[in-house]
């Protein structure tokens, strides 16, 4: 018991070191940079229209068809103001999908999801608990579109905002069909929006994070639930590093999740 104790206690050593080296390349932020993709605001997002029981639990498409599909969209006005539709990236066999709210500019820029500051700090964090790789898991968003406050500038940095009740429901059927094609045994929700539109939920991240609940979409039909584990969104971490702790602590609720699971 006490060397399980003392190889917990070095083990959150060693991630708060990780993390704080991390953090202190990052902080206090350069003049002129600018601040993490996701936005400091949180909407109130209401539950998407579609009824869970009325989804197909079959994939309709394959993974490439899919991407195509997105790099097509024009679904919602997110589309006309892009430069890149953020599909999708890591392994399309993961046992753990990481979703956030929506593409900021990096991602916008390089195609990607999660590749600014914030995401670097992910791949940390699934580095340094986990033991994964950022190719080991999947990461997505709700929205695949660059929700941008002045869509005529997408150029211009500190243009970010948070994706729209409207924008949440045309994109949300993508993501899942993502999740029915990847079998996930598990999603974290980064943040309070992804964690309120996944769990159709109108709570804040700091109440709902801490404990699993089942995915209220049954993609995969009755019996077959996913978990979902919210945690705080990376960029949180860059704004208040005391969350780290807690972010901890839910990561590794998700490694003995996964170890039960059988794998990554
Ligand atoms: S955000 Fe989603 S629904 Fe809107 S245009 Fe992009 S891919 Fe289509």
């Amino acid at each position: 018991m006490k060397r399980e104790l003392a190889g917990t206690a070095r083990d959150l050593a060693a991630y708060l070191r990780t993390l704080d080296e991390n953090l202190a390349e990052f902080s206090p932020a350069p003049s002129g940079v600018r601040s993490p993709s996701a936005p400091a605001a949180v909407p109130s997002v209401k539950p998407p229209p579609e009824s869970p029981s009325k989804m197909q639990n079959k994939p309709a498409v394959d993974m490439d068809s899919l991407s195509e599909q997105v790099n097509k969209c024009r679904k919602c006005g997110l589309g006309h103001a892009r430069l890149n539709a953020v599909f999708g990236v890591g392994s399309r066999k993961a046992k753990v999908v990481f979703v956030g709210e929506g593409p900021g500019f990096q991602e916008d820029h390089r195609g990607e999801p999660f590749v600014g500051r914030s995401g670097q700090l992910l791949d940390k964090i699934i580095e340094t608990v986990l033991g994964l790789k950022r190719s080991d898991v999947y990461i997505a968003n709700i929205v695949k579109c660059h929700p941008m406050k002045n869509p005529e500038t997408p150029e211009a940095h500190g243009n970010d905002r948070p994706p729209t009740p409207e924008e949440i429901s045309a994109c949300r059927p993508y993501l899942d069909e993502q999740l029915r094609l990847i079998k996930p045994a598990c999603i974290v929700t980064l943040g309070s929006v992804a964690t309120k539109v996944l769990l159709g939920i109108d709570k804040g991240i700091s109440t709902v994070r801490g404990r699993s609940y089942d995915y209220p979409v049954e993609l995969f039909g009755p019996g077959h639930p996913i978990t979902v584990i919210p945690t705080y969104h990376p960029a949180a971490l860059l704004r208040n590093p005391n969350l780290k702790r807690d972010t901890w602590e839910d990561m590794k609720m998700l490694k003995s999740f996964l170890e039960k699971a059988g794998g990554e």
